[in-house]
């Protein structure tokens, strides 16, 4: 393995403590480490990758490793040093106060233990199993940060929880924690155009941090005056370290959020898939049930789609799901959920965010509306695969089910809307029956 701008390490001898560190930092522990008995040699190297490299060329007694948030794979990062390192090599993390709750998780990863930044020498040369030189025993070498309260550790760690959130979400936790740890009278977060506040608007920021995803300047943390005594330089440090791992988890955030729609979108129609709607569903079911409020679920299906297939191919037939999804996403309001469920067979999701369901009132008079339109709109459209003759030959059957009345959970609601899709199936196609109250299919509108 060849690794770009690795310098030839010399073969360290045996019980040599590898330090990933750099600055002031790197060289407060390889002090730390230079007074515990026997007085290990060390070797400062800048990244986990040169780290890896060092180790591959001969075995350490421990590596001490400095977390830092802009690592960006940093669980991976682990992983390679514990192979690089096996056992019984240590491998202890260096955590700043505010990333402690990525230091425990990153136990799962291989470390071995952590320790806080500014660290105590007892801990970091009792964590690397090194006994103290009895003239140093006892004496505390550095001075430390204020310990940030427990509330803050107990904040960062939901942060850090909060990578299925809407980014927005997690700007106005990030503003909240800001406010409160540094007891500003207001803050602000603007990143990619969001904007979230916590306490006073802040007009004329006395503070301010960038908040960077990688390379890309994402945004900006504004801090308005102090609540109370003035800010110290602490308080700056703090505020970067926020700002750092706000821009790494909002990277994070954003990825999972491409990722998600990628693997919810179908390819061919553009639509949401059968993941995206399975867990839309079970959604708006609970926002249903929260809010008192009907939810109406169409399935549908092409009539007769195989003979298209057999008699135009196979691409026309792609072009006829293609076109009936625009035409049907077309006629739906923009909230309504409209999923390709598989084959030729969609899914669709009617509600309504104001409506409170009334007694008496039978949904989905909404619905029927829009399938009009959609069948009025697929009667007239003239596919490019089809001779003029053909035009207003392609039929839809669907079947409806309401929650709550034919159903309340989603597995038998999609049941009750299949069964009743089957129905206007074997009743002849072209037609939409929704689940009566009898239970029975009854016919509500055909073509
Ligand atoms: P029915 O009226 O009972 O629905 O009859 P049908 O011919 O439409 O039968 P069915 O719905 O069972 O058949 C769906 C067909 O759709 C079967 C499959 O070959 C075809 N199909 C599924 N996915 C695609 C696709 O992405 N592109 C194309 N061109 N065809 C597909
Ligand atoms: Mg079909």
């Amino acid at each position: 393995m060849t690794i770009r701008g690795r310098q030839p390490t010399p073969e360290p001898p045996a019980g040599r403590v590898l330090i990933i560190a750099s600055g002031q930092t790197g060289e407060q522990i390889t002090e730390l480490i230079r007074r515990a008995e026997g007085a290990p040699a060390t070797t400062l190297v800048p990244t986990p990758l040169a780290a890896i490299a060092a180790l591959g060329d001969a075995a350490a007694a421990g590596v001490v490793a400095l977390i830092d948030a802009r690592w960006p794979h940093l669980p991976e990062a682990i992983r390679g040093l514990r192979e690089a390192a096996p056992a019984p090599a240590r491998i202890i993390l260096c955590a700043p106060p505010e990333m402690e709750p990525a230091a425990r998780l990153l136990l799962e990863a291989g470390a071995d233990d952590y320790v806080i930044l500014p660290p105590e020498p007892d801990d970091l040369l009792q964590s690397l199993r090194l006994s103290p030189a009895a003239r140093w025993e006892g004496r505390r070498l550095l001075t430390a940060e204020p310990t940030p309260p427990a509330d803050e550790l107990a904040m960062l760690a939901e942060l850090l929880s909060l990578l299925d959130a809407r980014p927005i979400e997690l700007l106005e936790r990030t503003a909240i924690l800001v406010r409160r740890t540094l007891s500003a009278a207001g803050v602000t977060v603007v990143v990619s155009g969001s904007v979230a506040t916590s306490g006073e608007v802040v007009t004329e920021p006395v503070l301010a941090a960038t908040v960077d995803a990688g390379a890309d300047r994402r945004g900006q943390v504004l801090v308005g005056p102090p609540a109370g005594s003035p800010y110290q330089p602490v308080h700056v440090r703090r505020l970067e370290h926020y700002a750092r791992i706000a821009g790494y988890v909002l990277a994070a955030v954003f990825d999972r959020m491409r990722w998600r729609q990628q693997a919810e979108t179908d390819e061919l129609s553009g639509l949401p898939n059968r993941r995206h709607f399975d867990r839309a569903l079970l959604e708006t079911l609970e926002q249903g049930r929260a809010n008192r409020m009907p939810v109406t679920l169409l399935l549908f299906d092409i009539d007769d789609f195989k003979s298209y297939n057999d008699r135009y191919g196979h691409d026309a037939g792609d072009e006829i799901i293609r076109t009936a999804a625009a035409l049907f996403r077309a006629n739906c309001r923009e909230h309504d959920l409209v999923a390709r469920y598989g084959g030729d067979e969609f899914a669709v999701v009617f509600w309504d965010p104001k409506g409170q369901r009334v007694a008496g009132s039978r949904p989905p008079a909404d619905a029927m509306e829009v399938l009009e339109r959609f069948r009025r709109a697929l009667r007239s459209h003239e596919f490019r695969s089809f001779s003029r003759t053909q035009k207003g030959q392609l039929t839809i059957s669907g079947g409806l089910a309401t929650y709550p009345w034919d159903a309340d959970t989603p597995e038998a609601l999609v049941k009750r809307a299949d069964d009743a899709l089957l129905e206007a199936k074997r009743a002849g196609k072209d037609r939409i029956y929704l689940i009566g109250e009898s239970g029975s299919g009854k016919n509500s509108a055909t073509g």
